[in-house]
């Protein structure tokens, strides 16, 4: 059997699988079928979370074998359940972006907005020092279509309100674009909300089902 990945490549990216951790069990979340594979990418990481000093290692690793346009905070779990790596990990990477190590990239986090709720705090403007790029799954015009959707842990169950408000202060603190989408295949009504995106500040963004 292959190792977990915690760095991996998707397109012209270079992702990170910081966790498995999430609080949402999404309809359409891939990580069940897919048997927390991604495209021969093993992203079990059987509660073996990388420390800091790991991922930047790997990170090391990975960024000197090809190009590269942007590295991502992704992987199969919510980035933001663990907040100190990602931000320290985040901070390293702008640190190498100033040295000029690599050619120009950008620093993205994806997420499914609930992370002032995991953190118990406003979590925003620690991202924005470090993160350029956020894409928030809002998935859902409102709050009942959303719990249906993401189907969250009993106490995230009035999450969705926290969700829009995150996109907001993302707005707010100026992160150099902010992404608020839904799945395509999930959604009747797709322009309500890219109406919540957009009243929120964030560019709406219709993502296909595999898209990253
Ligand atoms: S928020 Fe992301 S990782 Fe969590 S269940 Fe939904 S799709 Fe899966």
């Amino acid at each position: 059997m292959s190792a977990p990945v915690v760095v991996y490549r998707f397109k012209d990216g270079v992702y990170i699988n910081l966790t498995n951790r999430c609080p949402n069990l999404c309809t359409f979340c891939i990580k069940t079928k897919w048997k927390m594979s991604f495209y021969g990418n093993d992203l079990n990481l059987a509660g073996n979370e990388p420390a800091a000093m790991e991922v930047i290692a790997a990170l090391e690793q990975e960024l000197k074998k090809a190009p590269f346009r942007e590295v991502v905070f992704c992987g199969y779990g919510e980035p933001t359940m663990r907040l100190e790596v990602l931000l320290f990990v985040a901070q390293t990477l702008k640190g190498w972006r100033a040295q000029c190590k690599y050619p120009p990239f950008s620093i993205r986090l994806n997420t499914n907005g609930l992370g002032n709720l995991i953190n118990h705090k406003n979590i925003v403007p620690l991202l924005a020092q470090v993160i350029d790029e956020v894409n928030v799954s809002l998935n859902a015009p409102n709050a009942e279509l959303w719990r249906k959707l993401v189907r969250p842990e009993p106490e995230y169950q009035d999450g969705y309100e926290s969700v829009v408000e995150f996109i907001r202060l993302c707005t707010e603190h100026k992160m150099k674009r902010v992404v608020a989408s839904c799945v395509d295949t999930t959604i009747p009504d797709s322009q309500a909300v890219r109406r919540v995106a957009e009243e929120a500040g964030a560019e709406f963004y219709l993502r296909s089902f595999l898209d990253a």
